[in-house]
């Protein structure tokens, strides 16, 4: 039998389609049945919830997602331009890195500097290969010279450097940065020596590396010379001064001793003739023959001053221009009896002529001054070699002539194989009185005379020289062309002739003033005197009759020669002068203004000639 409890599905045909009619009870399933069927209705609905609410969930989720990415995918893109950036940022960084580096590869090497790193703890020394460039070792030393780089500086520098480092070391020091500084010697390995200066701070330690001191290093050897030569010249400068000044006093009263000598011999001599007794004519003989020893000691004592004069570059000197060539031929002789027989010497000169604006005879004290010193550096025996040249100099000269500046110069060479001269010997042996030979063997005036007389011509001494094995000492002197400019002349002989002329003499040492008087009297002439420049003027202008010749002394108080001068000639006097001193100062002598000039110490016929020349010329 059907179940009553289902339902009845009828399908029913009708002329226009199908029709479906359905029936169910009214009252539900039978107990039974929809026992049977709860389960699977719960189990249903459960699904049902469960899916709705996963879809929902999911949908929420998926939201989120699409949010997180969109927000995810806009902080990429932050990050890659912010990448972006840096790494614009780092390479320009590293291109003005680089730039840096060149700019300070350049500065270091214009500044001819390297340089260094020391490690503090293991004691090692690091080189830049500038640095090596600087100390002119190869490449191969760099290990060499880290480890025990104090062998090539002398050891009087080592406390000075150990003593730096140890400064930057502790920290202390003036600077904000612990820092060190020294100046030192090195030698480099072919020889060379150059000074170098080294300055470095101190670096912390970091996990890379220990602390260590890094700084450059600087070649200041050209620096260091020209200041010992500044020294050096400072010093002759100074001595010169004090030698001149000396010189000048004494010359004075050198001309006075030799000049009342000489009378005194002149008259002694006049008494003897008429000598009445043959005791009186033996003490005249004697007392003419003392008389002679204290000429000749003043002659020798006038030959010292004379070489003081030229030190110091006090000399009257008369330039002309002179063939070097020619001085060494007419020297030459003389110079080979003067070195004896031990000693050879070679003399070779240039074969065109050399010619150079000088007093010939300076030229010939320093070619002598020159071998002496040779001669004495042979005590048995040996070779000196005279030689003269001309040398051109374009641009830096080179040794032995470092330092000399650009123009053709006339070179002379004096060189030995003798005993040669330590460090100490060079520093001073250009003072004068510096010598190392015995009382009575060295004045100490030779090198000193040289130095004056090649300065005074604008020229340079330089000596090289080594213990044992000789000395070379090379004269420079500028090359006088003949475009130079004129040469003033020497004096020519005056002919013999008495004169009865007036001479107004102005001296300020009353000894020399008394001394030309009695000469100048003496030989027949009128005689005035005057003690200054404003005196004599006194004398010119109130006198009857001008004189027919001054002769005056350069250097007075009030008023010296040269402004004399000045006034008599602004008064319209044409009278002839004559100068004299040992000391011009500088002053230009009005030579071309038909004066002349007498150096001291004179003798009285050396002056007279003088005297009677000018008035002659007038
Ligand atoms: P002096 O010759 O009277 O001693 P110098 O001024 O001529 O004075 O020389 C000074 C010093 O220089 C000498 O005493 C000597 O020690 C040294 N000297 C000069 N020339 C030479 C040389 N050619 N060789 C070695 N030493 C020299
Ligand atoms: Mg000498």
């Amino acid at each position: 039998p059907p179940n009553l409890e289902d339902p009845i599905r009828v399908e029913v045909r009708v002329p226009d389609g199908n029709w479906r009619l359905e029936a169910a009870p009214t009252r539900g399933w039978s107990a039974e049945v929809a026992d049977d069927m709860r389960p699977t209705r719960v189990a249903s609905g459960l699904i049902a919830l469960l899916v709705i609410w996963l879809t929902y969930t999911q949908l929420v989720r998926q939201q989120d997602l699409t949010q997180a990415v969109s927000a995810r995918t806009s902080d990429l893109e932050r990050a890659n331009a912010e990448l972006q950036r840096e790494v614009g940022t780092r390479q320009r960084a590293e291109e003005r890195l680089k730039e840096n580096d060149e700019r300070l590869r350049l500065a270091l090497n214009s500044g001819r500097m390297g340089t260094w790193e020391y490690d503090t703890a293991q004691g090692m020394l690091y080189w830049s290969a500038q640095a090596m460039a600087i100390l002119g070792a190869p490449a191969e030393d760099k290990e060499q010279l880290g480890v025990d780089f104090l062998r090539s500086v002398p050891a009087e520098f080592h406390e000075a450097i150990r003593s730096a480092v140890r400064q930057a070391k502790r920290g202390d020091g003036d600077g904000p940065v612990p820092e060190c500084r020294a100046e030192f010697r090195f030698t480099m390995p072919n020889g060379g020596e150059r000074f170098l200066y080294a300055s470095g701070e101190l670096q912390e330690g970091t996990q890379d590396h220990g602390a260590r001191l890094v700084g450059v290093i600087v070649d200041i050897t050209e620096r260091r010379q020209l200041e010992e030569q500044l020294l050096q010249s400072q010093k002759m400068e100074a001595v010169g001064t004090l030698a001149g000044g000396i010189a000048h006093d004494f010359n004075n009263l050198l001309t006075a001793i030799l000049g009342f000598a000489q009378l005194s011999q002149l008259q002694a001599a006049a008494l003897k003739l008429e000598g009445t007794t043959p005791e009186l004519r033996d003490g005249l003989e004697e007392l003419r023959t003392d008389l002679d020893e204290i000429v000749k000691a003043g002659e020798r004592a006038s030959l010292l001053t004379g070489q003081l004069l030229a030190f110091s570059r006090r000399q009257v000197h008369k330039p002309t221009r002179v063939d070097v060539n020619g001085v060494v031929r007419e020297v030459e002789r003389m110079l080979v009896r003067l070195i004896g027989e031990r000693i050879t010497l070679e003399t070779s000169t240039a074969p065109e002529p050399l010619p150079v604006l000088a007093d010939p005879g300076q030229i010939a004290q320093v070619i002598v001054n020159l071998v002496v010193n040779a001669r004495d550096a042979l005590p048995s025996g040996g070779e000196v070699k005279l030689r003269t040249l001309r040398v051109i100099v374009t641009d830096a000269a080179e040794a032995p002539f470092a330092g000399l500046a650009a123009g053709t110069w006339v070179v002379i060479v004096v060189e030995d194989n003798g005993t040669g001269m330590t460090a100490e010997v060079m520093a001073r042996m250009f003072e004068p009185f510096f010598t190392t030979k015995r009382v009575g063997e060295g004045t100490g005036l030779g090198l000193s005379t040289v130095y004056g007389i090649v300065a005074q011509g604008g020229g340079r001494v330089f000596v090289h020289s080594a213990v044992g094995v000789g000395t070379s000492v090379h004269v420079a002197l500028p090359l006088h062309s003949a475009a130079s400019g004129a040469v003033p002349r020497g004096d020519e002989q005056p002919p013999q002739q008495p004169s009865a002329a007036r001479v107004l003499v102005v001296e300020d040492e009353p000894g020399l003033r008394r001394l030309v008087a009695e000469i100048l009297t003496r030989r027949g002439y009128a005689v005035e005197v005057a003690s200054d420049g404003l005196e004599a003027l006194t004398a010119l202008t109130e006198g009857a009759r001008p004189p027919d010749l001054v002769l005056s002394d350069v250097v007075m108080p009030r008023l010296g020669g040269r402004a004399l001068a000045d006034e008599i000639a602004k008064r319209g006097m044409s009278i002839p002068i004559l100068f004299m001193s040992g000391y011009p100062a500088g002053e230009e002598l009005p030579e071309d203004e038909g004066h002349t000039f007498i150096g001291k110490p004179f003798t009285p016929d050396a002056l007279v000639r003088k005297v009677r020349a000018l008035l002659e010329r007038a």
